[in-house]
């Protein structure tokens, strides 16, 4: 809760995934709908975005293919900065304050990643995308998302998921007897294996007492649930 406000600060984090549809690039429509469901919330509560950047390339994916790791996420890196253009023009189109601040310094572009002026930004109303991951090579955007929530004070992690509404006992795509769970911890979150969100992510979180929320962007309106604080999908805690 911002002292300052009485506000609710959430960190959302948005799968690359999410704005490609399934496709490499940005699909404007579907950028411009989870931009209208965070628009619709921002009276009421503090929104910082990190988001992914799976629908240009992953690190990990290109170095299999040949890439040197580091270079490949850099390249993975870089593609979340175009990310957050997007959704920074779809939130301004919905109306919402916005600024995007990126871990690589490119300042035509973005702010640079600074945590004290991002938390300025939220208490003004304004809605802050995180760019460019931690700009460190290894680290998924699940990670950053949980280690920006930390430094800024949020509330919680909300993790917006695409074909999956929760944590799931089992990997429901490979496994017919998954069972959907409304809460989990950590420890059994890693215990089983489960990867709907990153092992670094969860233990960052668990080792600082940080709740997440795991939900699926399906229906319409379920970002806006999320953000204003509703239990959809699973809740993660120690
Ligand atoms: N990445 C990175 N460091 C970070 C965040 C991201 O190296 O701090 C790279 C990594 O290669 C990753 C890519 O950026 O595969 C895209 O991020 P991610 O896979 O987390 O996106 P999402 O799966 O959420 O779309």
């Amino acid at each position: 809760i911002d002292e300052n406000t009485g506000r609710r600060r959430v960190l959302l984090k948005l799968s690359g995934e999410a704005f490609g549809a399934g496709q490499l690039g940005v699909n404007p429509d579907v950028v411009s709908q989870i931009a209208q469901e965070i628009a619709a919330a921002v009276d009421r509560v503090e929104v910082a975005v990190v988001v992914g950047g799976g629908n240009f390339f992953r690190g990990a994916e290109l170095s299999q293919r040949g890439m040197d790791r580091g270079r490949a996420d850099y390249m993975g890196m870089l593609g979340t900065v175009m990310n957050a253009l997007a959704l920074q023009d779809f939130l301004e189109q919905a109306g919402a304050a916005t600024r995007v601040q990126s871990a690589i310094s490119m300042t035509q572009v973005a702010e640079p990643y600074i945590p004290r002026r991002a938390e300025r930004h939220l208490e003004k109303g304004r809605v802050v995308i995180f760019g460019a991951g931690a700009g460190l090579p290894y680290f998924s955007t699940d990670t950053v998302a949980a280690q920006r929530a930390l430094e800024i004070d949020a509330v919680e992690v909300l993790v917006a998921k695409n074909g999956v509404d929760g944590v799931y006992t089992a990997d429901p795509k490979k496994d017919a007897t998954a069972e959907k769970l409304d809460t989990i911890t950590y420890r059994d979150a890693l215990q089983r294996g489960l990867k709907v969100v990153d092992s670094t992510a969860f233990s960052l979180c668990m080792d600082n007492g940080m709740d997440m929320r795991v939900f699926g962007m399906e229906p319409a309106g379920n970002v806006t649930r999320a953000l204003l604080g509703e239990s959809i999908g699973t809740l993660v805690s120690v």
